[in-house]
């Protein structure tokens, strides 16, 4: 027992040989690319934040969203989150995409996302051309919800030979929240119990969790389009650390630079001119990833935008 895997990047493959396998595929786990055999009883559903300037607020604000008449809708909370000196709103639920490789919103959608938060406080009025970005991803859809597309409410843990796939292969999904330890015990504990383990101590339990590296301490107070040179030792420690593999992968997800909306192109030129000294990019490869932030599906289109 055990799985083959090809990594992507290095087209590298390799065989990893265990008692029992679990993918914690997220929502690829319905994908052809899940080794087990896609879940094909659960749907998917997008959901979304939307990223605006900021509105001043101090703390976190759940509030529900209200129709015309001003009656508030009692089945949703909105929640509005000062981040990172910017203002994120959500969680919106919107039934799959089509183009599940390139995730987006039609202007409909921004449109009643735009009403529903604007009814919240009396004093907001976003238009579409505010929004600086969409966070937007899949989850697993609840196969029953009454209020409209929700996400599943309790993890998924299943062998998947109830899927069609083989014994001793389990997938794990998770849920609404991310509450990724707890679903990791109770996974663990299940499979355990089924498969006849013996388990050891767990040594995570009680660890706490360490926050970023010294070195990455204020790194968030540079976020937003005007990062300068003097943020090139943190850009540093992400392209030798943490993995990077793309300039949105810096920009967007490893640092906040992108995170007020698409860099300036001088600002992308830049870093990405420090990340192809870095990870060794050709000029095309280097262009190309310049072209991959301007264009990226988190900030969303003037088609999607004008006018509303
Ligand atoms: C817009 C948005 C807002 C959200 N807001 C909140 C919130 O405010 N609070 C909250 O608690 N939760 C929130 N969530 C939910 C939270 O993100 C999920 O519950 C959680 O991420 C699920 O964890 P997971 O490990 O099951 O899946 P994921 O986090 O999706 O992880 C799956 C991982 O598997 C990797 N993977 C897939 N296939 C392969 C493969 N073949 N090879 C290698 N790697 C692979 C993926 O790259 C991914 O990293 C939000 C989700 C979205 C989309």
């Amino acid at each position: 027992m055990g799985v083959a895997v090809r990594d992507q990047l290095t087209g590298r493959e390799h065989e990893i040989h265990a008692r029992t396998v679990v993918s914690c595929q997220g929502p690829w786990a319905h994908a052809a690319t899940c080794p087990f055999g896609a879940i094909g009883s659960v749907g998917l559903l997008r959901s979304v934040n939307l990223i605006l300037p900021n509105a001043g607020l101090e703390c976190a604000i759940g509030f529900p969203p209200r129709d015309d008449a001003g009656r508030p809708n009692t089945d949703r909370l909105l929640f509005a989150v000062p981040w990172h000196g910017l203002t994120m709103v959500g969680t919106w639920y919107f039934p799959s995409a089509e183009d599940q490789d390139r995730l987006t919103v039609s202007r409909e959608e921004l449109s009643s996302m735009l009403c529903e938060l604007n009814s919240g406080f009396e004093n907001w009025n976003f238009r579409g051309s505010d929004v600086l970005m969409l966070h937007i991803g899949q989850q697993p859809l609840h196969p029953s919800s009454r209020s409209g597309p929700q996400p599943i409410d309790a993890p998924l843990i299943a062998e998947s030979d109830s899927f069609g796939g083989p014994r001793r292969a389990w997938i794990v999904q998770g849920e609404k929240w991310t509450t990724a330890r707890a679903t990791a015990q109770k996974a663990v504990e299940i499979i355990a119990r089924h498969s006849g383990f013996e388990l050891a101590r767990s040594v995570s339990s009680r660890k706490p969790l360490y926050s970023a590296p010294q070195e990455l301490a204020g790194f968030t107070a540079s976020a937003g389009a005007s990062a300068s040179s003097d943020d090139d030792e943190n850009l540093r420690y992400s392209l030798r650390h943490e993995m990077v593999r793309t300039l949105p992968d810096l920009l967007l997800r490893r640092t906040n630079i992108g995170a007020a909306g698409s860099p300036p192109p001088e600002v992308t030129k830049r870093i990405s001119k420090l990340a192809a000294s870095e990870l060794g990019w050709n000029e095309s490869e280097r262009l190309r990833n310049v072209d991959a932030v301007h264009t990226h599906s988190m900030y969303p289109h003037a088609s999607i935008t004008d006018q509303i």
